[in-house]
């Protein structure tokens, strides 16, 4: 069965495109390259390095490739404080590339799509674990676009009798066994690579923003989930969906909380090194709590997460000692 995986050249992008792969599909990436890697793109995908709201070009894999069963979606932009500066470009990027490849699958008779959305459709939740029945209440343009997008996919479901899978991740780390894939920017903002370049790189002292939060030790607490177990979900999902002809909303996390002080500390403890940190002012916008129920996903898809946050830690470290060796 053929798949277009978008963002393929990205950090979940890619890792689902692995896991796909070593299930028997075939894989097209459509990738711009704006934020991913070629060297992420698995050597078994055919590769198009296109931009999706160059309608055109999209239309022209199709028509290559035929026999498309279903698209599943990452590319995206995804930095929160870049899109309070920059909500043009968030929703262009996030909401009408997803116009546009509704509007191609439409064309080519594609029914079922997979969309990777976020925990910041929630915006600061009234109460956790958060379910997927909750308040949408995004605080940002980023949460807006991704809401948006969900909207637009609902609305385009329902008109041309297709169907959605829709994941609502939380906070995703760690890397696949092969190590050699990943986000490889320098520019780090997510804890769990931050803590990792800090262990990495002794000089290094990272931040902990905020200590005096309403939780156990005062620092926030998430929900971390492993890059693979992820991946994994999304495709008991697209099995479900073509299996099943329906739609559905899930939350992706692990309903199990870590404070950014017990992530530290368990780093430390993984590896067996010193990582400097520091306590500094809280950073705009960060709710105190994050966490997921997943009674809906483990009992509608059969899944629960299977990798924990020692193993999210050392395949962290894994991929980023090789990726600053090169
Ligand atoms: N965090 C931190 N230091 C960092 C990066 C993140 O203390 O260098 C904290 C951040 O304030 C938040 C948590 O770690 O409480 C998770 O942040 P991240 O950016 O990884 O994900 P978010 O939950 O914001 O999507």
């Amino acid at each position: 069965m053929k798949i277009l995986v978008t963002g393929g050249a990205g950090y979940i992008g890619s890792h689902t495109t692995y896991e796909l792969i070593d299930k028997g599909y075939e894989v097209v990436v459509v990738d711009n390259l704006s934020k991913g890697f070629k060297s992420n793109v698995h050597p078994a995908a055919t590769f198009y390095e296109v931009d999706l709201r160059d309608e055109k070009s999209l239309e022209n894999i199709f028509e290559k490739e035929k026999n498309i069963k279903a698209v599943m979606h990452f590319a995206g932009s995804i930095v929160v404080p870049e899109s309070v500066f920059k909500p043009l470009e968030y929703f262009n990027n996030n909401v009408y590339s997803v116009e546009i490849l509704l509007k191609t699958m439409n064309k080519f008779n594609v029914k079922t799509f997979v969309f990777s959305s976020t925990a910041a459709v929630y915006g600061e939740p009234k109460t956790n674990p958060i379910t997927e029945n909750d308040e949408l209440k995004p605080i940002n343009p980023y949460g807006d676009s991704k809401l948006s997008a969900e909207l637009l996919i609902k609305g385009w479901a329902k008109a041309h009798k297709a169907n959605y899978v829709i994941f609502r991740y939380f906070n995703v780390a760690g890397t696949n066994k092969n190590g050699k894939i990943g986000i490889k920017g320098e520019v780090l903002t997510h804890l769990v690579p931050v803590v990792i370049d800090a262990a990495l790189n002794p000089e290094k002292t990272m931040n902990i923003f905020g200590d005096n939060y309403k939780t156990k030790d005062g620092s926030c607490i998430r929900d971390f989930i492993h890059v693979v177990d992820l991946a994994i979900a999304h495709i008991i999902g697209l099995e479900w969906s073509i299996k099943n002809n329906k739609s559905n909303i899930f939350n992706v996390g692990s309903s199990t909380g870590y404070s950014v002080l017990e992530v530290l500390n368990q780093a430390k403890k993984s590896l067996n090194i010193e990582i400097k940190s520091k306590i500094v002012d809280r950073r705009p916008g960060d709710p105190a709590i994050l966490l997921a129920s997943t009674a809906k996903i483990e009992k509608e898809l059969n899944w629960k997460p299977q990798k924990t946050l020692d193993e999210i830690i050392k395949s962290e470290f894994n991929f980023r000692k090789n990726w600053s060796n090169k």
